[in-house]
């Protein structure tokens, strides 16, 4: 009998950290790793499908990526940490949420849909880590799959990232706990959400729910992570005045200084029927975001078509400070003290005392060495 992937990925397993599980009867568990909470029976797993219940364990996911990719730290996109930062990117596979539009669907639906396959690399975390110092990252990120299910791993490599003295963060869809965030919070300094809808009939059929994604966003806010909110706003799926309104008002009331970036869609996976979001659209979200109080708003995924929405602006004197093309800086004027030079206002975020310059402006695959 062959070897399946899910063979492969079930040997390159631990157990779960006791934080983030419990028993629940003599046939059960409950996993916290994310929103879902699943009681696990025994021999089965979770709605992910990478932690799974055996002889009343559970086992999570291991010494391996999914896949390994140098990014701009802008494409996570954190536009308020560390500009122009290399992010030594990191993924698992499998994913809490079954997306149609997914543009990751390769490693975050490995083990639910057939056609998606990304083999595993056995990795070490201070092979990793090592890797990305030769690379030059500042940054070390979990991505591409849903990190919060893999938060044991991620915390792993985060450890030897930060003992190396590098920033860590984790790119994901929010569906959090209080007990993983409590878990990851000594480990993770940036944290992105997307907040995919603001209608829980709609995360429903996303295979989750509105709730917990703003329960986490609040606890993030609370717990001091930096975090920076995405919204992909998809033609005919989220993209009304009054969902994106309803959004925008939610975010301002957590805090006016949390960056919300509304992105535009492309075509992709099973909803490649759905056409592209006009720029007509971002902007009237962008425009919506500002009425409701946020006091940074991005434009994404159309460089150069978005005017003045993909640049950074004092909120309180206008001052242009960080000038951006894509994932380029191209102007860069913040203090060494993170604050406005104009009219020295602090700007919100996690700043470098100066601009370094970029290594890289677009994602690129790094010259393969051994990671473990
Ligand atoms: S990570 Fe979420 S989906 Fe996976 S087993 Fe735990 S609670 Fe269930």
């Amino acid at each position: 009998m062959s070897t399946t992937l899910k063979d492969v990925l079930y040997g390159q397993v631990r157990e779960g950290a006791p934080e983030l599980w419990e028993p629940i009867d003599k046939n059960r568990i409950r996993c916290y790793s994310c929103g879902h909470e699943c009681p696990i029976p025994e021999g089965q797993a979770g709605v992910c499908k990478v932690r799974f219940n055996q002889d009343g364990k559970l086992l999570v996911p291991w010494g391996y990526v999914g896949g390994v990719q140098c990014d701009p730290i802008e494409k996570k996109p954190f536009f308020h940490a560390y500009p122009g930062a290399l992010a030594y990117s990191f993924g698992m596979l499998g994913c809490d949420l079954h997306c149609a539009y997914c543009q990751n669907w390769v490693t975050s639906q490995a083990l639910r849909d057939p056609s998606a396959v990304s083999p595993p690399v056995k990795a070490s975390p201070e092979a990793l880590v090592k890797d990305a110092r030769r690379l030059g990252a500042r940054a070390v990120v979990s991505t591409y799959n849903e990190p919060l299910i893999t938060s044991e791993w991620a915390v792993a490599i985060f450890q030897a990232a930060k003992a190396a003295g590098l920033v860590t963060g984790f790119v994901s869809n929010g569906n959090g706990t209080l007990q993983v965030l409590e878990f990851i919070r000594p480990y993770v300094d940036l944290y992105k959400v997307d907040l995919k809808s603001f209608d829980d009939h709609h995360y429903r059929q996303l295979g989750g729910r509105l709730e917990p994604i703003l329960r986490t966003i609040r606890a993030l806010h609370e717990m001091g992570f930096w975090m920076e909110i995405v919204t992909l706003i998809i033609p005919g799926f989220n993209d009304t005045d009054d969902e994106l309104r309803r959004a925008a008002e939610f975010l301002a009331g957590v805090s006016p200084d949390i960056p919300w970036h509304v992105t535009a869609f492309h075509s992709d996976y099973k909803m490649d029927g759905t056409p592209n979001t006009p720029v007509e659209t971002l902007l009237r979200a962008a425009e919506i975001g500002k009425q409701a109080g946020i006091r940074y708003v991005y434009a994404g995924n159309l460089p150069g078509s978005v005017g003045d929405l993909e640049n950074t602006r004092c909120h309180s004197c206008r001052e242009l400070l960080i000038e951006r093309y894509g994932y380029r800086i191209t102007g860069y004027s913040i203090t060494a003290d993170g604050r406005c030079p104009k009219c020295a206002t602090a700007i919100p975020g996690r700043w470098a005392q100066k601009f370094d310059g970029q290594i890289a402006s677009h994602p690129f695959l790094p010259r393969l060495v051994s990671l473990s």
